[in-house]
């Protein structure tokens, strides 16, 4: 019998597979398939999964293989109504994923770190014809004046979001090595930069401190994700409002140490007692409003010290005018107020350290995905999210 090189080969394999009892794995290079599925969005609440041929991928450009993708607000507005006016639309700007296969330029990503197949990675923004819209500057301009995957018009290559198999990242798109963070730690950063942007923009008025008495009204993801990057600054005073219970507990768990239920006090004023007897006293010295509710806008000021300060985040889409009274609630109390928007590409590096702190510190982060679904529900996955059950709803790939 000629042992040549190639049988020796074919021997091994059929010994691991008489091993494992399966054939074995193709080597890796081989392993991308011919075709990738993207859930489109075809029409109003309808996601069909597509299958495209996979595409080229050019010398600036990286192929992912998508792992997860959360769902977000923004998603669950474009599904029921299509504010953009992007149908037909891959949606999903909140996905991480494996690279597969990288063009012969690419080889660090946006903050430096080497890049290699293998690696694990999120994208942030795709900067167009303006490279330093937002670049590491806290307050000139924020994501809003760049294009992310995701929320982008389609186009022949069609994989431009995570709700996906496979995405292709092309040249000019910042994307960052995040191979030290688990899955579910991946699949937070968007939404965990959104917050690590209000805390920079609410340091901005000097009065946030270590010690500051500091409320969070609304315990949807962003107001828990809030408290927990209070808490990992070594803020401990944190209470926190909202109307269900359930969220109220998820607080406590994310660090808050007192909480109010809005539902248990009649009328602002007995809101803003409540508040104030659970910081044993005392108003805030500062709030974070993480509601869309204009109601919860207008009443957010009573709770707030004179001399205090405010960061508005909750208004992430327009939710209407909200009615304040400019004598009692701003000039009178001279608060400080922010808004805060998105993201710059700075807060997204220091949202990995974030979620590393937060890990450290004991705080259960991961606990916001509440539901995993594959992507060919994604429509089951939609609906969960309209129906505001759980926290963060996921897609996650097998
Ligand atoms: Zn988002």
């Amino acid at each position: 019998m000629d042992i040549n090189s190639s049988n020796i080969e074919q021997i091994v394999r059929q010994v691991l597979e008489s091993m494992n009892g399966k054939t074995v794995a193709p080597a890796a290079a081989g392993a991308i398939p011919a075709t990738a599925h993207v859930a489109m969005l075809t029409s109003l609440e309808k996601f069909e999964v597509k299958e495209y041929p996979m595409p080229t991928v050019g010398d600036d450009d990286i192929l992912v293989r998508v792992e997860g993708c959360g769902i977000c607000g923004t998603d669950a507005h474009e599904f029921k109504r299509d504010p953009f006016g992007l149908i037909p639309v891959a949606l999903g700007h909140e996905g991480t994923g494996e690279i597969v296969k990288m063009g012969k330029n690419v080889k660090l990503d946006s903050a430096g770190k080497p890049l290699n197949v293998g690696d694990k990675v999120v994208t942030c923004m795709i900067f167009k014809d303006n490279p330093d819209i937002t670049m590491f500057d806290l307050n000139k301009q924020n994501v809003g004046g760049a294009d992310v995957y995701g929320l982008l018009p389609d186009d022949d290559i069609h994989l431009n979001g995570w709700f996906s198999d496979y995405i292709l990242v092309r040249g000019g798109s910042t994307i960052f090595n995040v191979s030290d963070l688990d899955l579910d730690s991946r699949i937070l950063i968007e939404p965990c930069a959104v917050l690590i942007h209000a805390v920079e923009r609410a340091k901005t008025t000097g009065i946030l401190r270590f010690n500051s008495r500091v409320v969070v009204q609304g315990c949807g993801p962003i107001g828990l994700i809030c408290i927990a990057v209070l808490r990992t600054m070594g803020i401990e005073n944190i209470v926190a409002v909202d109307g269900e219970d359930k969220r109220l507990e998820f607080a406590k768990l994310m660090g808050a140490n007192a909480v109010v239920n809005f539902k248990n006090h009649k009328g602002v004023e007995a809101l803003a007692g409540g508040v104030k007897d659970a910081f044993g006293g005392y108003l805030a010295d500062f709030a974070f409003q993480c509601t869309g509710s204009p109601v919860a806008h207008s009443n957010i000021y009573k709770f707030i010290r004179n001399g205090g300060g405010l960061c508005e985040l909750g208004f992430f889409i327009n939710g209407g005018d909200a009615t304040i009274n400019p004598h009692f609630d701003i000039c009178s109390k001279e608060i400080t107020t922010v808004g805060s928007w998105v993201y710059t590409l700075r807060d997204y590096a220091t949202t990995f350290d974030f979620l590393k702190r937060a890990k450290g510190i004991g705080l259960p982060i991961e606990k916001l995905i509440t539901h995993k679904y594959p992507l060919e529900q994604i429509n089951e996955a939609l609906q969960t999210n309209l129906k505001m059950e759980g926290l963060k709803i996921a897609i996650v790939n097998k």
